[in-house]
């Protein structure tokens, strides 16, 4: 059975990321979307938060787990006996850091590949970064994400205004 891992902060999980997650769901027998925790990354939504919204958005995918980690990914995969990571590609300024990342998983265990989907080309600059932003300055970006990850951004923006 292949099992594919695609980490990542999701904070929150955009429109691009449901879709390399549906590839993703086809492409492979089991997907385990795993959200990494990162006190060095000061987030909008907790883990758990994020979790809880891919759940949420992704709920009746037979195939699908939602779940978190920390610590080394290649130690993650083999817990979880995942050869493969998955990672989306978007334009090339994603293409070295992936690149570096690749091949450093690869160093460290020479067991898991790292597999790499094309982003959605309606999604192709869509960041949670650039959406956080946007959506901070009032902007509307409901098109470039899930409704209910829309409206949690909203609630989540008002409720930190200020603070
Ligand atoms: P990280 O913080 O590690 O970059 P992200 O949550 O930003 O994690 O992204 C996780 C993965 O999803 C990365 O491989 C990233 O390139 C990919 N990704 C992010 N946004 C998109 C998008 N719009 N289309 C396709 N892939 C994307």
């Amino acid at each position: 059975m292949s099992v594919a891992i695609y980490p990542g902060s999701f904070d929150p999980m955009t429109n691009g990321h449901l879709s390399i997650i549906k590839s993703g769901l086809v492409v492979f027998d089991k997907l385990i979307v795993a959200v990494l925790r990162n006190p060095r990354k000061e987030a909008l939504f907790t883990v758990e938060e994020r979790v809880e919204m891919i759940t949420e958005e992704l709920k009746g995918a037979g195939n699908l787990e939602v779940d978190s980690f920390d610590g080394l990914l290649v130690e993650y995969c083999k817990r979880k006996n995942a050869r493969v990571v998955l990672r989306g590609l978007r334009a090339v300024a994603d293409f070295e850091y992936e690149l570096q990342m690749a091949n450093m998983n690869r160093h460290l265990n020479t067991q898991v590949e790292t597999v790499f989907l094309m982003a959605n080309d309606a999604y192709f600059y869509v960041s949670s970064n650039i959406v956080k932003e946007a959506a901070r300055l009032g902007g509307d970006v409901d098109r470039l994400v899930p409704p209910g990850i829309g409206r949690r951004m909203k609630e989540k923006l008002a409720a930190t205004k200020g603070s």
